[in-house]
């Protein structure tokens, strides 16, 4: 299985609980390799654009809210099938649904507060870590 990267949020509810650390090494546990990292406030603008793919869901105004409400962790992570790996460890979108051991079923407040995003293709993953990420930015 070749090596790839993936992009991660640790979203706001995560980082308001100081679970910076908790997320974190769930993510190495699952043989996940974190290569770039910075916390940041997140703009109503990066937010809008960043999931502009749900611009016309209901849900889009309160997610803009929520992921700008407080600091988010912005990851690039490695390993063998990262993407994958990553949505493994992650867990179902509502952490009602999310198998145990995941990280949402495990930390996850809420179906909107839970506390991860994941990309869900490598293409996605290459955009996502494009729009936080400066290639010097990347230490493999
Ligand atoms: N979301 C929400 N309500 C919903 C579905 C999704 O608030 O009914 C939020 C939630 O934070 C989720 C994000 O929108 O993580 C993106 O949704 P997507 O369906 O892409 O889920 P994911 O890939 O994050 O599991």
């Amino acid at each position: 299985m070749a090596v790839t990267r993936t992009f991660s949020i640790i979203k706001p509810d995560a980082t308001r609980r100081n679970l910076t650390g908790a997320v974190t090494k769930m993510l190495e546990e699952a043989g996940l390799r974190v290569v770039a990292s910075k916390r940041i406030q997140m703009t109503k603008e990066q937010a809008e654009g960043f999931y502009g793919v749900h611009r016309e869901r209901p849900f889009f105004g309160d997610l803009v809210s929520f992921m700008t409400s407080g600091p988010v962790v912005v990851q690039v992570l490695e390993g063998e099938d990262a993407v994958k790996r990553n949505r493994d460890i992650m867990g179902a979108t509502n952490p009602a649904n999310a198998d145990a051991g995941t990280i949402r079923k495990e930390l996850a407040e809420s179906i909107e507060a839970n506390t991860v995003h994941g990309s869900d293709s490598e293409e996605n993953a290459a955009i996502e870590i494009a729009f936080f990420f400066k290639p010097e930015e990347i230490v493999g």
